[in-house]
């Protein structure tokens, strides 16, 4: 029998591209809405790190699951009623910097000279529009800095005395570094705790139109010599947000994070390699860091509402919900 060979050369390419695009379509939307809508998304984390529920009474426990709790509601209560994305993130992180539990504002680690240096970025992952403070030893909620060098500057991010005294032309509360002072801190970087280290807090959120927001703050690291700027204030390495991709916040060791560039490898490998959000984070934070000696974690939710989680250290302090009632919140590996 003659075969029809333009024919098939044509059929077959056919049959390639239709299997190819539709691989591609199931594995981005794997775990989306099955309407096709993603609805709306938050995620949180309070810090990973060596947390076990042999060392933490049940108090404690309690404790750190009410305040996530507190924090997603604060951020679902702005989405579900169509609100941004960024405001969502920005009113979870409030609830934890306010909180004297996390290593962010209230609460934050001390550095080698005891006193308390915070840094803290954002990201809108519509417009790429960043902003972050760094070194900053006076703004109460340093999430505002971030957000108001964002949208009322022309800059990326501002450090030290030049983010403090633009938070103050701001309008931003101003408090004097004692208000950031907690017993339980001082014992950690005087006796070198080990277990008191954590609590950088991030949000991630996808809302109703679709947009993606990520933001993240921190005290840093326990002890930090007095000038070390972390992880959490660079675009990239701790926060990043872009509507093509995911918006990720990271908790751990800020050095590797940077290095790595954590944040948007995750949103790159899932750009350029076709990864699902469930891949690339995984890849990071549980082969590429652990490779590296490094431990931490991240939050993560892409453009169709999946969310991740993944992190190499015994526990981290998270939670998320979504619009479709789906809700988790959790501190050790379970
Ligand atoms: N990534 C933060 C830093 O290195 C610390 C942490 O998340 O625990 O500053």
């Amino acid at each position: 029998m003659k075969t029809n060979r333009p024919m098939l050369v044509i059929l077959s390419f056919f049959f390639f591209i239709t299997h190819l695009t539709s691989c591609s379509g199931n594995r981005e939307n794997q775990s989306a809405d099955p309407s096709g809508d993603p609805g709306y998304v938050i995620a949180i984390h309070g810090g990973a790190g060596t947390l076990s529920r042999e060392n933490m009474d049940e108090n404690t426990e309690r404790e750190y699951l009410d305040k996530l709790a507190e924090a997603l509601e604060a951020g679902e209560e702005i989405l579900s009623k169509g609100g941004s994305s960024l405001d969502a993130v920005q009113a979870a992180i409030i609830v934890m910097e306010d909180s004297p539990l996390f290593n962010a504002g209230k609460g934050a680690v001390f550095t080698n000279q005891k006193r308390v240096e915070l840094d803290a970025s954002v990201m809108d992952g519509k417009t790429l529009n960043a902003g972050a403070i760094a070194g900053v030893t006076d703004i109460r909620n340093p999430i505002l800095g971030a957000i108001a060098v964002m949208k009322n500057s022309p800059h990326v991010m501002l450090a030290g005395n030049g983010a403090s005294e633009f938070a103050r032309e701001q309008g931003l509360e101003i408090v004097d570094n004692s208000y950031f002072h907690t017993q339980r801190r001082l014992d950690a970087v005087t006796r070198q705790i080990e277990q008191d280290k954590q609590g950088t807090v991030g949000a991630v959120a996808l809302d109703m139109d679709g947009n993606l927001a990520a933001g993240t703050s921190t005290g840093g690291m326990s002890n930090k010599k007095y000038g070390r700027i972390g992880d959490s204030p660079i675009i990239g390495a701790g926060t990043y947000a872009s509507n093509k991709t995911c918006a990720v916040s990271a908790t751990g060791h800020g050095e590797f994070f940077i290095r790595w560039v954590v944040a948007y490898d995750i949103a790159a490998l899932m750009e350029y390699s076709n990864l699902t959000l469930e891949e690339a984070s995984g890849l990071v934070i549980n082969e590429k860091l652990v490779g590296a000696g490094a431990t931490g974690g991240v939050i993560a939710v892409d453009r169709h509402g999946n969310v991740s989680m993944p992190f190499n250290t015994s526990g981290m302090y998270r939670g998320y919900v979504k619009s479709t009632g789906e809700k988790e919140i959790a501190i050790f590996r379970e």
